[in-house]
């Protein structure tokens, strides 16, 4: 009897599966490279970090400060997600609601999860571009709109799952 492991199978991942599998964090560098040894708040959001974890806790009494991957993300302009809204009729017509949509969902996932925040809306030529600190929220904000309104989405991730392009168009 052996008890030497086979080696993992290496998968290949089709679109399709890549489509539908989750963003891993523990790939995502910012949160790789910031392991904090003990309880720390950031200095830019209040965010408290207690084992291993970020979140909107209390502060605990005794902490040292460091910035939070979201955070440092938004110092460093590195977004973790982008999320296009085509350019149309029907987002020029609902723009309201759809932003409205939109903020919601960013502010509940927000609550929840001190990581995921929108950082930023800029025009481009394909729409507006909205840029996140979590793959997950975006991906998230497209499926509520795909959800709402159907249309399309697309989402693109990078190697290694570090970056999602995803858009939505109607
Ligand atoms: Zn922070």
């Amino acid at each position: 009897m052996t008890t030497a492991k086979r080696p993992p199978v290496a998968r290949r991942s089709t679109r399709q599966t890549r489509f539908v599998r989750p963003f891993e964090g523990d790939q995502d560098p910012y949160l790789d490279r910031r392991k904090i040894a003990g309880s720390a708040v950031c200095p830019d959001c209040g965010a408290v970090h207690v084992r291993g974890k970020w979140s909107w806790r209390e502060k605990p009494k005794r902490v040292v400060e460091h910035v939070c991957p979201a955070c440092q993300r938004v110092r460093d302009k590195v977004p973790a997600a982008y999320l296009t809204l085509v350019d149309g009729d029907f987002l020029r017509v609902h723009d309201a609601e759809i932003m409205h949509l939109i903020e919601h969902v960013e502010a509940h996932e927000r609550e929840e999860h001190a990581l995921k925040r929108e950082m930023g809306r800029e025009r481009t030529a394909r729409g507006l571009e909205l840029t996140f600190t979590d793959a997950h929220l975006a991906r998230a904000i497209a499926e509520a709109l795909h959800h709402a309104y159907q249309g399309e989405i697309d989402l693109q991730y990078t190697p290694g799952d570090v970056m999602l392009r995803a858009s939505w168009s109607r």
